[in-house]
């Protein structure tokens, strides 16, 4: 899969010429030592690069040009150390491309009541140099961040690392590039969509491949590299032959491994980083995708059901926020309405994604009762216990929406011994009811990504990059 760019962040304090050169010197010697102590907190994801000191309309103009040229840089960090007369950002700001977070934070922690005089004044003006610079971006009508508070403190530094996922994540969806292995489910509304809007608004390329292409693919996968994954495989999970014979069983996982590295390939090789199967299209394929989809979601590939490359892009998009980290295109399932267990039962026939187990996934083999194919191979497992965002989007006529709620995760009561699949409970936090029915009077569908990493504030924020409809649910 295409890497990740190695990205930096771009650092600036805003200043003017009122105060003399010594001041200045000042400015770019503090925002230095900030720059440098947040890299070393070790907290960013991201490397912060310090620009130096901006003066002057026309070097700001020109800072803000170059950001937009180095693809390498996913955001501009401003802090107004001094007052900087905001009219001096006017036209640097409105040509910047890219997410823009303004850190209102002072140099030191405190107000140094013993020391302090007017030169400590003329260098240390972020309380009402903030509000300057602030009410231009409102003017301007800019979706920026702003963090506030103390530059040292480790919750500051935790929300300045989210913003710098965000800003990653956005950066990256121009570049999402979504895989369609046949066409969305026969009748189904909520998979459908406007592929040419979701490039334009999203970034999100959308093609589709006949799987005729595929199966030649995953036709030519050599013994030997199944050999090589099979060995992996017996090493990450458990094997569960239960009732099939020796010969069925490994024949099912050879040929789910099969689909995994032909599937990989056919991806790698023509640059995209998530795809999605239809279980009505396999003509070539003996069995559905199923253990082959649950390793490409672990190695970070978005996927969608039913050809939903919605989801499938969605799922690329948040993986690619969280670091891959417990990001998991999901369905609700079925329901526990009972009171006080009130649960949503998330599941999908097989494509369950195995990085939010909390038990050793098992592998195993049962016949699927739709799509007429081989009994296939999938890894069962629990799910896990914590908080976390459930996130879908769907498309109406006047654009896309996404739709959101917090909520609690935990593991399914019991086992399910006649359905094997792999099992995530959750309930919203505002509850079920209240949620659910939120949920359906905005149109969510089904398929969504749920996440343990993502966090609300990251949502809304995306939402306001993209400029599409936000549904907060709580
Ligand atoms: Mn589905």
């Amino acid at each position: 899969m295409r890497d990740k760019k190695a990205y930096e962040f771009w650092f600036v304090a805003g200043s003017q010429f009122l105060y003399g050169e010594e001041q200045l010197r000042n400015v770019a010697r503090d925002a230095e030592d900030i720059a440098a102590k947040l890299n070393e907190s070790g907290r960013l994801p991201y490397k912060v690069v310090c620009k130096g000191v901006m003066t002057t309309a026309e070097g700001i103009t020109q800072f803000m040009k170059d950001v937009n040229y180095h693809d390498e840089v996913a955001g501009v960090i401003t802090w107004m150390h001094t007052f900087s007369p905001a009219k001096n950002w006017i036209r640097g700001t409105v040509l910047l491309q890219k997410p823009l977070l303004h850190l209102a934070t002072q140099y030191l922690e405190g107000i140094p009541y013993d020391t302090i005089d007017f030169d400590y004044m003329n260098l240390n003006q972020s309380a009402h140099g903030d509000r300057e610079y602030g009410y231009l971006n409102a003017r301007l009508k800019l979706h920026n961040k702003v963090v506030y508070g103390w530059w040292g403190d480790p919750e500051v530094q935790a929300e300045i690392a989210d913003w710098q996922d965000v800003a990653v994540a956005y950066d990256e969806s121009f570049h999402i590039r979504v895989c369609r292995f046949g066409d969305t489910m026969r009748d189904v509304a909520v998979t459908e969509g406007d592929k040419v809007e979701a490039q334009i608004r999203l970034g999100w390329t959308v093609d589709y491949w006949p799987v005729g292409d595929l199966v030649e693919v995953v036709d030519r996968v050599e013994e030997e590299a199944i050999d090589a994954e099979y060995e992996k495989l017996q090493q990450d999970y458990t094997f569960a032959r239960q009732d099939n014979s020796e010969e069925d069983f490994t024949k099912s996982v050879r040929y789910q491994l099969r689909l995994y590295l032909g599937i990989k390939q056919f991806l790698d090789e023509k640059g995209y980083d998530a795809f999605c199967t239809n279980f009505q299209d396999l003509k070539g394929l003996a069995q559905l995708p199923g253990l082959a989809a649950q390793l490409l979601m672990r190695d970070g590939y978005g996927f969608g059901a039913e050809g939903d490359w919605k989801h499938a892009a969605l799922t690329r998009l948040l993986k690619i926020l969280t670091h891959n980290d417990r990001t998991v295109f999901m369905e609700d399932y079925t329901l526990d309405l009972r009171k006080g267990h009130e649960a949503i039962l998330g599941a999908h026939m097989l494509e369950v994604d195995p990085t939010i187990a909390s038990d050793k996934p098992r592998v195993e083999v049962h016949p699927l009762d739709i799509g007429g194919k081989d009994d296939p191979a999938r890894l069962v497992f629990t799910g896990m216990d914590g908080e976390g965002v459930d996130v879908t989007i769907a498309d109406f006529r006047e654009g896309f929406r996404l739709i959101f709620y917090a909520v609690d995760c935990r593991k399914a009561e019991a086992d399910t011994p006649h359905l094997p699949v792999a099992k995530q409970l959750w309930t919203p936090k505002c509850g079920l009811k209240e949620g659910a029915v939120a949920w359906i009077k905005a149109g969510g569908g089904h398929h969504t990504v749920l996440s343990f990493h993502a966090k609300p504030e990251q949502i809304r924020e995306l939402a306001a990059l993209f400029g599409i409809e936000l549904v907060e649910i709580r």
